[in-house]
Parts: structure tokens; C-alpha cells; sequence
């Protein structure tokens, strides 16, 4: 399954966006519904795990980059969710609901309270694709959180804030104000609408999901207040998450259990927390080193001078030796960021720039033209010359 071209089994051009693909792997996923494809199923199932696992792979950019490179062997090489790709994580009913949509859902196993765990086993003859036994654990979710270099460097504990959906507490998810729910008038209760066409004897009825109450049955006497109907709310939660020192750009620190709710006694999902480090106004960070440039005078370069540099823990001193060449690299000890995961810390590498002076006064100039001529540099052209002698 790993000689797979990913972007040809979705029918997608490599440049595809997220929407394309999330767009492709809907419509492939209905198309080889084994329901859909009572007289081959064996053969429909097999093309949706290889749609299935296109998808993702292209729908995570960080797999998606590596595929790119390395093709689907590289994937394996990775460490997310375990071994290559871990089925029994894509195959929770909730997952599913979430790609196919409620109303597909809907039209195939009428109510959605039906959705259930045997849902799979329906689709492809129990557990044929390893589906984890139990109630669907939570969904893993992930969020980004920015820090400073300075961050990078103390590591410790941070605290960010995590926006998760929660069943509204005031219609306990029902949508309507006081959980008061009435037959609903579209339907009458019964979840179906049907329709009827004659066509010359015969009568044609066509039943569809009621598309007030989805099927439902009920409805709000009046939406619920606090939730406006949806029965789900957004919640703001702080976690405090402990960021290694040292930690680098793009890594993904995990955080077990802090994922979205499982169903009834199943565990919660894991949050992931990204990392990225803002970009600092004074150093540029490589790897462990930091790197900084000091802008120092012509005669600073000449004769060597002592000078304060910033590091990321407060100032060091720094000793510029005298004859100095522009965009020599001097090297501060233990000034960097720790080290990810290993011991001691990075450097400080500070580039020295000599800066020549573009406005000049009367008697600094008159200093400059001394200083050039007791060096013999008012030889003509000759002397011009010679500077361009190979070394
Ligand atoms: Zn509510
Ligand atoms: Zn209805």
C-alpha cells in the first residue's frame, strides 16, 4: 500500500490546497461507500483505506512535506501516532461524522442516533479494519503557541489558553431554552418526509430526511438563550504546559489527555501543542547559537577596544582585539540557548562590523589624510594597484 501516489488516488494536482483535498476525499469516500458497492464490497472497502490513507497523509502539513520529499517511506519513518498509520484512531464514528457530514450520515442510517459503534462493522464486516473496541476516545486537537527567544532559552512552565467545545450546559445540549422540545411541525415527529409524484399509473415516494429537525423528531420550543440552539458552546481553558528549554521551532510538544472529550467513559484525545518562536529584534537564532552583529569604528577596529553586547541573559563584556577585520566572528562562550534535549548551551556569535564614517568634519578629515600619508597610501596609481595583487 506504501507505492501509493497519494495525490493520484484523491485525483488531485500536487499543488492542491486543503479544501481540495478535504473536497476529493469526501467525494471518493461516498463513491466507494461499501454500501454503495453491494456487488464488489471487498474491492470498495479496499479503495476507501487507500483513500483513507491519502488523505491523511496530504491533510497534515508536516506529513505532507515529508511525503512530498521522501514519498510514502518517509512517512513511515515518522514517529506520529505511532508505526505508520494507526487505523484504530481514524476510525471512531465521530471521525467519520465529521467527513461524511450529518446529512449523508442521515440518508444512509436514517437517525443520527443510530450512529453507533457498529457502525464500522456494518461498513466492513466487524472490525475488519481494526477498529478499537469501547466507546471512541476523544479527538486529539491542537493549538499554537508563540514565545520569545528569551522563552526558549528559561523554558519552565507556561500557561496558554485552549478553546475547547462543550455541550451547553444550560439545554444540555438539546438547543432549546429549558430543554422544553416539541414535535417538530415539518414532520410531525416521524424524523421522514416523504413526497409524492405520479407518473402516469404509478406513484413515486420519495423519503428524505426532515431537513428542520434532522431527523431528530423534536424541536426547540424556543432556542436556548445561551447557545442560540447549536447546543454546544466554546469553553476557554488554561493549561500549563512545561516547555523544554532549548525547544526548537515546529516541534510538537504533547500534552495526554488534554485532547477533546471522549464519549461516555472513554478517555479524552491529546492536546498538541505547536511550537513557534517569534522572531527577535537582536538575534537570529541558529540552531543552539544565537548570532548578533556589533557595529564598531574604524579606529575602535584599529586599535581594539572592550564593548558591552547583549546576550539573552543581560549584557557580557566582550574584548575586540586591536586590527580587527570587518565581519570576523567572536565567539561567546555558553551564551546561547540550551541545548534541546542534551546538555550545556549554544553560543553567542557576535559578527564584528566596521562601519567607515560618510560625514566627516573638517579636522577629522584633515586626521584622515595625515593618517594616509605617514601609511604611504598617496602613491598614485601604482599603489592603487598593488591592492589588487593576489594574495
Ligand atoms: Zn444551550
Ligand atoms: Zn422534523
Amino acid at each position: 500500500m506504501t507505492d501509493l501516489d497519494y495525490y493520484e488516488v484523491l485525483g488531485v494536482p500536487r499543488e492542491a490546497s486543503k479544501d481540495d483535498i478535504k473536497r476529493a476525499y469526501r467525494r471518493l469516500a461516498k463513491k466507494y461507500h461499501p454500501d454503495l458497492n453491494k456487488d464488489d464490497p471487498k474491492a470498495a472497502e479496499e479503495k476507501f483505506k487507500q483513500v483513507s490513507e491519502a488523505y491523511e497523509a496530504l491533510i497534515d502539513d508536516d506529513k505532507r512535506r515529508i511525503y512530498d520529499q521522501f514519498g510514502a517511506e518517509g512517512l513511515k519513518q515518522q514517529v506520529w501516532g505511532g508505526q505508520g498509520f494507526d487505523w484504530s484512531r481514524f476510525t471512531h464514528a465521530s471521525d467519520v461524522e465529521d467527513i461524511f457530514g450529518r446529512d449523508v450520515f442521515e440518508s444512509f442510517f436514517g437517525r443520527s442516533g443510530g450512529l453507533g459503534g457498529s457502525l464500522f462493522e456494518q461498513f466492513f464486516g466487524g472490525g475488519a479494519v481494526g477498529r478499537r473496541r469501547g466507546p471512541a476516545a476523544g479527538q486529539d486537537t491542537h493549538v499554537e503557541v508563540e514565545l520569545t527567544l528569551e522563552d526558549v532559552a528559561r523554558g519552565g512552565r507556561k500557561e496558554i489558553t485552549v478553546r475547547y467545545p462543550m455541550t451547553c450546559p444550560a439545554c444540555r445540549g438539546t438547543g432549546a431554552e429549558g430543554e422544553r422540545l416539541v414535535t417538530c411541525p415539518t414532520c410531525g415527529g416521524r424524523g421522514q418526509v416523504s413526497s409524492a409524484q405520479r407518473r402516469g399509473h404509478s406513484q413515486f415516494i420519495t423519503i428524505t430526511t426532515c431537513p428542520k429537525c434532522n431527523g431528530r423528531g423534536q424541536w426547540p420550543e424556543a432556542p436556548c438563550p445561551r447557545c442560540h440552539g447549536d447546543g454546544r458552546l466554546e469553553q476557554d481553558r488554561t493549561i500549563a504546559v512545561d516547555i523544554p528549554p532549548g525547544v526548537p521551532d515546529g516541534v510538537r510538544l504533547r500534552v495526554p489527555g488534554r485532547g477533546l472529550a471522549g464519549g461516555a467513559g472513554a478517555p479524552p484525545g491529546d492536546l498538541y501543542v505547536v511550537i513557534r518562536v517569534a522572531p527577535h529584534d537582536r538575534f537570529v537564532r541558529d540552531g543552539d547559537d544565537v548570532l548578533i552583529d556589533l557595529p564598531i569604528s574604524v579606529s575602535q577596529a584599529a586599535l581594539g577596544t572592550e564593548v558591552e553586547v547583549p546576550t539573552l541573559d543581560g549584557r557580557s563584556r566582550l574584548q575586540v582585539p586591536a586590527g580587527i577585520q570587518s565581519h570576523t566572528v567572536l565567539r561567546l562562550r555558553g551564551k546561547g540557548l540550551p541545548r534541546f534535549q542534551g546538555r550545556g548551551r549554544g553560543d553567542e556569535l557576535v559578527r564584528v562590523v566596521v562601519v567607515t564614517p560618510t560625514r566627516l568634519t573638517a579636522e577629522e578629515r584633515r586626521l584622515l589624510e595625515e593618517l594616509g600619508r605617514s601609511r604611504g597610501e598617496d602613491e598614485g596609481a601604482r599603489g592603487a594597484f598593488d591592492r589588487f595583487r593576489r594574495p
